[in-house]
Parts: structure tokens; C-alpha cells; sequence
């Protein structure tokens, strides 16, 4: 295996079989999702209950086996293989062929320099409660199942954003960013996601970068940072690439209360003498001086004092 950019061509994957696995890995978390967000209704029931905890458990657990190999075989199709030896792209394109499994998958996207970190145990985990959690209910007290699969959620939604999205092409990677998008559109829901995720995010230096970090309009969160790259959420992925335009907009009606028009920049910024956007806004509060409002470019992330 080789990182982006040395690709075999013989190892490319053919585009239709690597996008439908990286769909099927996206329908599997949407599931899951849709189960952690579940509500009853009138019924007196918890929210979500123990049905919903054991279709969200495994949901996740599929959604992780099939997006790892997803990245497999965008960096190698012949590593799917639990023999990589006897791959042949007639079997690849049947389907029909033993694959390797989970902790293979893994190995392999390591050797090949494709880190996950912590997740492996927690993957582990979630594996291991499979089987009980089909035969005999939730195996762990509910307040451990959804920790771990908070934290599960984590790590699939930052792999999916930061690893594989960057690494498919073209339509494929739109198409996936467009799955995303409405996965993410659950998460605010999520409190033990967004706690998990905070958390991780203030232990690797979300505070270091302070002075370029506003509240997300959307998460609300201390999370979404503008650098030279752009804009982009740390928590909850919005309004990175492609979905910023309307940020300006976004943060004066959620933030400051001003209501303009959908995506109606231009009566609340104005153009930056840094960049030239049309993206500087007034009264802005940055993470670094919450009692000191300034200007703030939501495109390059320029302020008043810089
Ligand atoms: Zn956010
Ligand atoms: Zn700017």
C-alpha cells in the first residue's frame, strides 16, 4: 500500500464498487442515528430505550467494519481480501469472496499509515457486544452502551470527514459529503456525542487556537474555527469546504439575533481588507476575549487587533 499519490493503478478500485461501500457504511450510521435520536412519543418509555440501543450498537458496528474496509480498498482493493494473494477483480466485482476482518482491516490501514487511535478499543468493545446483544438484551448498563457509542460516533464521523471524504474523488466524495451533512444535522441532538467529542477535541488544543474560534451557529458550540484554510466546525463538521457561504448569515441570525434573508450575507458583512471576502462581521466574540466584541472575518479568520 502506498499513501495518496503512489497509487498502482492495477490497485485502483473500480469507482462503482468503492462508492457503494462507503453508501452502505453512511446508511448504517444514519440508522444508528436515527435510533440514539429516537423519541416515543406520548409513551412512557425512556429516550432511547433499550430496542433502540441495541439497533444503534449494531448499526455502528456494521458502519465501522464497512467504512474501514472502505478506505481499504480505496488505498488497496486487493487488502479487502482475507487472502490478498487469491484477489481478482471478477470476485471484487461479484462480491462474492471472503473479506478480511475487522482486526485485519485495521492492521492493514496501519501499515499502509492510516492511524485510528484510541477507536480500536472501543471498536473491540462494541464488537464484543454483537452476539450478547442478539440473543440476550444489552449486555452493560445503558449509561456505558451510550458512552460507547457516542464515542464510536466520534470517531466514525471524524474518519469519514478527515481520512476517507479526502481520499475519494470527485462525485464519490460529493456524494459522501452529502450523506454527512445529513448525519450531522441529528448531532446537535446528541448531547453524549457533542460531550465526548468537546472534550476531545479541548484535550488535543482546541484552546490553543482561541483567538480564531467563535460559537457554531449551528452546534452552538465553542468549536468553529476560521483559519487560512477556511472555516469549518470542529465538532459537528459544518461549514467546512464547500457548505460556508452562508456563515456570515448563519452567525448573525443564531448568535446576534439579526435576521437577514436565507443566505443573505450582504447586509451584515462586509468585505475584509485581508482577504477581500464579503465576510466581515461586526460584534463578534472570539473564545480568546469573550467581554470584547470585534470584527471577524468568517472567511480567513481576521479580527480587529490582528
Ligand atoms: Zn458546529
Ligand atoms: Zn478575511
Amino acid at each position: 500500500m502506498g499513501g495518496a499519490g503512489t497509487t498502482n493503478p492495477d490497485r485502483q478500485v473500480p469507482s462503482g464498487v468503492g462508492f457503494t461501500a462507503v453508501q452502505n457504511g453512511m446508511d448504517y450510521i444514519t440508522v444508528a442515528v436515527q435510533q440514539l435520536t429516537w423519541r416515543p412519543g406520548r409513551q412512557r418509555l425512556p429516550n432511547p430505550g433499550p430496542q433502540q440501543f441495541k439497533y444503534a450498537v449494531l448499526h455502528l458496528q456494521a458502519a465501522a467494519e464497512i467504512l474501514l474496509k472502505a478506505m481499504l480498498l480505496q488505498e488497496d482493493w486487493t487488502q479487502i481480501f482475507r487472502n490478498p494473494e487469491e484477489a481478482t477483480r471478477e470476485a471484487l466485482e461479484s462480491g462474492v469472496f471472503q473479506s478480511c476482518n475487522r482486526k485485519d482491516s485495521i492492521k492493514r490501514l496501519k501499515r499502509g499509515g492510516v492511524d485510528i487511535g484510541r477507536a480500536e478499543q472501543d471498536l473491540d468493545k462494541l464488537a464484543a457486544f454483537r452476539n450478547p446483544l442478539q440473543h440476550f438484551g444489552l449486555p452493560a448498563p445503558i449509561a456505558e452502551i451510550r458512552a460507547l457509542t457516542a464515542s464510536v460516533l466520534d470517531f466514525l464521523v471524524s474518519f469519514v470527514d478527515e481520512t476517507l471524504i479526502p481520499r475519494l474523488g470527485g462525485q464519490d466524495a460529493g456524494d459522501a459529503e452529502f450523506d454527512l451533512a445529513n448525519i450531522v444535522d441529528k448531532l446537535p441532538e446528541l448531547k453524549e456525542f457533542i460531550t465526548v467529542r468537546m472534550n476531545r477535541l479541548q484535550g488535543e488544543g482546541l484552546r490553543k487556537l482561541e483567538i480564531r474560534t467563535v460559537v457554531c451557529p449551528f452546534c452552538k458550540q465553542w468549536a468553529l474555527v476560521v483559519d487560512n484554510e477556511g472555516p469549518g466546525c470542529l465538532c459537528c463538521t459544518r461549514y467546512k469546504r464547500n457548505w460556508g457561504e452562508n456563515l456570515p448569515a448563519d452567525y448573525a441570525a443564531s448568535v446576534l439575533g439579526v435576521t437577514t434573508q436565507f443566505g443573505e450575507n450582504s447586509r451584515i458583512a462586509v468585505a475584509c481588507p485581508r482577504c477581500g471576502d464579503r465576510a466581515l462581521v461586526p460584534d463578534v466574540v472570539v473564545a480568546a476575549a469573550r467581554a470584547t466584541p470585534r470584527r471577524f472575518c468568517f472567511s480567513c479568520g481576521s479580527t480587529d487587533e490582528t
